[in-house]
């Protein structure tokens, strides 16, 4: 056994019963993710893989969208076109079961009964698929939105945060969410990811920390969570252990046809060039060179 995989845990994650569509419709979920950038997109794929009904609530555009050419996020050789790669993303936590919805996240508020003071008696928590939710979300022009656990990745904007009592720094014109180095910020059930946590100011930063937010919120909730790992068939099981819970054994007809199948995914991808025009500062609205701002 390595010290990378020194497990005995059994069972595996489970993705909860509700249809997407219900659970959109009844805007009750396990995680609402605030900002749809490449923090928050990533924090999404890791939660819902995890059987976490998870919801990104994301009004504007992500700010990679304003990149000319993104050459240093790895295994793009020659760099990729940032719209593509922000699509590519979108997708990817589209497809693993995140809902996304399209509006400005203006408040968020404690659940009425919650008192903040964490688990209640008779209170499920996410990975039971049921109970009261902790917080509740106003979304401009939406309506409500309630979770039990938030991801706070909406690089530049706090300020719906500030009823919670959640510890934000002004830094100037900038706010930045504290946390403690995983992602928890000073309100329980209440998580930071990306540039919004002044991490770095890079793609593959705000992709790696939205990820291990992710795995912090998974690791507090009910959910039994080992590692998110695609193994080979018997990699685990012939070693006479259980597959553990978030990974996965397949075999190798099953590995061809996901390699194939991700081989005519990422050609459809690649085959044009983006439609999306350039976009620059949103100080920059009569660019001579037509790019687009932020709000056009
Ligand atoms: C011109 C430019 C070029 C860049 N080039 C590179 C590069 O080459 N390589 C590199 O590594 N990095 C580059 N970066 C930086 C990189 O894009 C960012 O560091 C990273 O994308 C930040 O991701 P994020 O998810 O934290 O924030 P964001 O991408 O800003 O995501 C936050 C999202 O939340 C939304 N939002 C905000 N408030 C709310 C609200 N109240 N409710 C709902 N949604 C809300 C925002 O509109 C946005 O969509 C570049 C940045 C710029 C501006």
């Amino acid at each position: 056994m390595t010290d990378d995989d020194d497990t005995t845990t059994e069972a595996s994650t489970e993705s909860s019963d509700e249809p997407a569509s219900e659970r959109h419709a009844t805007g009750r979920y396990d995680v609402l993710v605030v900002g749809g950038g490449v923090a928050g997109l990533t924090a999404s794929v890791f939660t819902a893989r995890a059987g976490l009904s998870t919801v990104v609530v994301n009004d504007g555009e992500p700010i990679v969208r304003r990149n000319a050419h993104l050459e240093n996020f790895p295994g793009f050789p020659a760099g990729v076109n940032s719209n593509l790669f922000t699509d590519m993303l979108g997708a990817q936590s589209t497809r693993n079961g995140a809902d996304h919805v399209e509006g400005r996240v203006t408040e968020i508020r404690r659940a009425s009964g919650d008192d903040g003071e964490g688990d209640r008696e008779g209170d499920e928590r996410a990975g039971d698929d049921s109970g009261a939710s902790r917080f509740v979300a106003d979304v401009e022009d939406v309506g409500e939105v309630a979770a039990q656990y938030v991801v706070a990745s909406s690089w530049a904007d706090a300020d719906y945060l500030d009823g919670l009592g959640v510890e934000i720094r002004d830094a100037g014109s900038k706010r930045y969410v504290d946390d403690d180095g995983l992602g928890r910020t000073t309100v329980e059930g209440v998580y930071v990811a990306g540039r919004l946590s002044e991490r770095y100011h890079q793609a593959i930063v705000a992709a790696g920390h939205g990820a291990e937010v992710a795995i912090t919120l998974i690791h507090d909730s009910e959910v039994p969570y080992y590692h998110d790992w695609v193994a080979p068939e018997g990699y685990f099981t012939d070693r006479g252990r259980e597959v553990p819970p978030g990974c996965e054994e397949i075999d190798e007809t099953e590995r061809r046809a996901r390699e194939r199948e991700s081989m005519a995914v990422m050609q459809e991808y690649f085959s044009e060039p983006h439609p999306e025009r350039q976009r620059t500062h949103p100080s920059l609205v009569d660019d001579e060179l037509g790019r687009l701002a932020d709000d056009e």
